[in-house]
């Protein structure tokens, strides 16, 4: 039996990830932060909260993740807690570099003295690549950085520690480059949750409208319980290397609203209403990815469109709130 651990654990990824992992018979060490509140209610959901190990580990100090390591014989670690909101990272730019980074930096450095055979999987991400020219599109894992948020800067700092300890010290680490993935389990201050939520809502008659920002966006967008199985997967590779993970699908968010409306049998034009409140200072316009190098190498099977993806993320949310109504969690 292997063991893995996994930071972020009560995240969208920690859940779905550890879910992935129980049902692959692994041992699975989840991290939580020691004076946050963290809520246990996706591991609940999934079924697997009296499945996994649970510690509570501040990532920020190094003396608990050498303890953490040197205690425990762990074949995977899966870093995947982080302040993951762009939003939030510019009001709170400073906690957002401060975590993203030296979180990593302190389990780098354990890793190095304490567990250099653990495999070590860092959660990159599309949004350290900032603004692409239309004309280079898609993305390719060769891109240079260009960051257009204090998210993106911490990503990108904590992707090249992660590299860095793969070509100075030989540590068997890599970097899964996910661009956005969703599910019923994501927060609901998340574009594409907010939609399909506000939108079941709107159709049973607990909500009257949708409030959006810069609708004119384009991403690829991705599901999520698909995206951790390529977590894994790199987890697997005989010479450890990084990876784009992505549908290579791109979509504005204008025409993903419009069909999670189409869907249910709705006018977007009667719910939509654009908020000047909700825009950012500075904005992705477009980005999508090409996912030929995780399809190849890693064996990665990927086909949703975008269409199958709001349909089974409309069916995902029906699901989870009936879940929420029968169990009363807020
Ligand atoms: P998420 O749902 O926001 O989960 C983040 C996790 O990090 C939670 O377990 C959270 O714990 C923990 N965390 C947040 N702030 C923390 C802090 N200050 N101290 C300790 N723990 C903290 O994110 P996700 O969607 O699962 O994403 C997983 C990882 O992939 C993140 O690193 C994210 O940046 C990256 N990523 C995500 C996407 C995506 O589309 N989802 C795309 C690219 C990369 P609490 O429960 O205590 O808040």
């Amino acid at each position: 039996m292997k063991t893995a651990i996994i930071s972020g654990i009560t995240g969208q990824d920690g859940s779905l990830l550890a879910a992935f992992l129980v049902a692959k018979e692994y041992k699975v060490i989840g991290l939580v932060s020691p004076g946050r509140d963290s809520n246990l209610f996706r591991l609940k959901y999934l079924g697997i909260s009296d499945k996994i190990d649970l510690r509570s580990v501040d990532l920020l100090n190094p003396k608990e993740v050498n303890a953490l390591l040197t205690d425990n014989h762990v074949e995977e670690f899966y870093n995947l807690a982080a302040i993951s909101s762009v939003g939030l990272s510019f009001s709170q730019p400073s906690q957002t570099f401060e975590f993203n980074t030296q979180s990593v930096m302190n389990i780098l450095e354990a890793l190095r003295k304490f567990s250099p055979k653990t495999r070590f999987y860092q959660a990159s991400s599309s949004e350290m690549f900032g603004n692409v020219g239309h004309a280079q599109l898609p993305i390719r894992e060769s891109f240079l950085f260009h960051p257009a948020s204090p998210y993106g800067i911490s990503k990108a700092s904590a992707h090249w520690l992660t590299i860095n300890y793969r070509e100075a010290y030989k540590l068997e680490t890599c970097c899964g480059i996910l661009f956005n993935h969703e599910s019923a389990l994501r927060p609901v201050n998340f574009v594409v949750k907010k939609i399909v939520h506000t939108a079941l809502r709107i159709k049973n008659g607990t909500a009257d409208s949708l409030q959006l920002g810069n609708i004119s966006i384009v991403r690829d967008w991705g599901y999520a319980p698909l995206y951790v199985e390529a977590m894994w997967l790199m987890m697997q590779q005989e010479k450890m290397d990084d990876c784009l993970i992505c549908s290579g699908i791109p979509i504005s968010l204008e025409t993903f609203v419009s069909k999670v409306f189409n869907s249910l049998d709705m006018d977007v034009k009667k719910y939509l209403k654009i908020d000047s409140g909700l825009l950012r200072s500075l904005d992705l316009e477009i980005i999508y990815g090409d996912n030929s190098k995780a399809k190849k190498t890693l064996g990665w099977e990927y086909s949703m469109t975008p269409d199958d993806l709001i349909g089974q993320l409309i069916q995902d949310e029906q699901a989870f709130i009936k879940w929420k109504e029968d169990v009363k969690t807020p």
